[in-house]
């Protein structure tokens, strides 16, 4: 049976913060509370970085070697370029409109930064960084890479030119999406012209919230800005986006992992002792090496 999912909350963008130098980030959630730790679970984490221009540099902008444990970062760019590389040995850089998809698991010191080619030419970056939870399970598997281009995602083309719904993870209608995750996840971007619209069907129990990214969008008759997240309350499975303009939407859906979670700086396990314990490994340089 099909039900109209309601819209629990708006969320407009949180003050921005910066991490590193590169990033100017609206954090969304878990925030200072605003929303329960848990309440987007698999997602334990999202920030935003809104439309932001940097001046040139020969000195690429970004955040230096640190570690984490425990979950997944995804990050997506939609303007600009960002370099990473890990002490897995992983390494390669976004471009607009492409993921990476890194699974930390156990263990990995990462750095990220704009592309050095970029940054000196300066532009606008705008992105989404995301920390997927992992279940207890697999948070000691092995690191693992997933560079995506937006050439590869799956492509849905919508009816009467009304846009396309690009798949980077789960299935919209047959269509998939190209990332391997741990636990179900849907993450689409959607993409639709003036005066279209979308339905989109997502499991009752599934945490879902969508991000606007370009224009804005109306849902059960609410207007959504760019740059607001709507949250949606878990009491059905249909929504119908609409656009009077063009817009972009980043679609997020995914099963909670129903277990206990204790976050502390860049790591995300179950228990206290857990995370003692990844910062006793990190000093004993078990996350390995990764030259600043
Ligand atoms: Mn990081």
């Amino acid at each position: 049976m099909s039900k109209i999912r309601s819209i629990e909350r708006i969320l407009p963008p949180p003050p921005a913060h910066m991490v590193g130098d590169g990033f100017r980030v609206h954090n969304f959630f878990p925030g200072n509370g605003q929303l329960g730790l848990q309440r987007m679970s698999p997602f334990f984490l999202m920030d935003y970085g809104a439309k932001v221009d940097f001046p040139p540099t020969d000195t690429p902008r970004g955040v230096g070697v640190h570690p984490h444990r425990g979950f997944e970062t995804v990050t997506i760019s939609y303007h600009g370029k960002v370099a990473h590389h890990d002490s897995a040995g992983n390494s390669g850089v976004i471009g607009e409109g492409d993921v990476q998809w890194m699974t930390a698991a156990s263990g990995v010191l990462h750095k990220e930064y704009h592309d050095r080619e970029w940054s000196k030419k300066g532009g606008m970056l705008q992105m989404v960084q995301l920390w997927v939870n992992l279940p207890a399970k697999h948070k000691m598997d092995s690191p693992k890479y997933q560079p995506i281009k937006r050439e590869e995602f799956g492509k849905f083309i919508l009816p009467d030119n009304g846009g396309t719904i690009e798949v980077i993870a789960g299935n919209y209608k047959g269509t998939t999406g190209p990332a391997s995750s741990f636990t179900p996840i849907e993450m689409y971007n959607v993409r639709l012209q003036p005066n279209s619209a979308v339905s989109l069907s997502l499991p009752e129990n599934y945490n879902t919230g969508f991000l606007v990214i370009e224009g804005e969008i109306t849902i059960s008759n609410k207007t959504i800005k760019s740059d607001h997240f709507v949250l949606f309350a878990n009491d059905g499975t249909d929504i119908e986006v609409k656009a009077e303009n063009e817009a972009i939407v980043l679609i997020l859906s995914g099963e909670p992992i129903n277990e206990a979670i204790f976050p502390y700086g860049p790591f995300v396990m179950n228990s206290k002792e857990e995370i003692i314990q990844a910062y006793t490994d990190f000093d004993n340089g078990l996350f390995g090496y990764l030259e600043d």
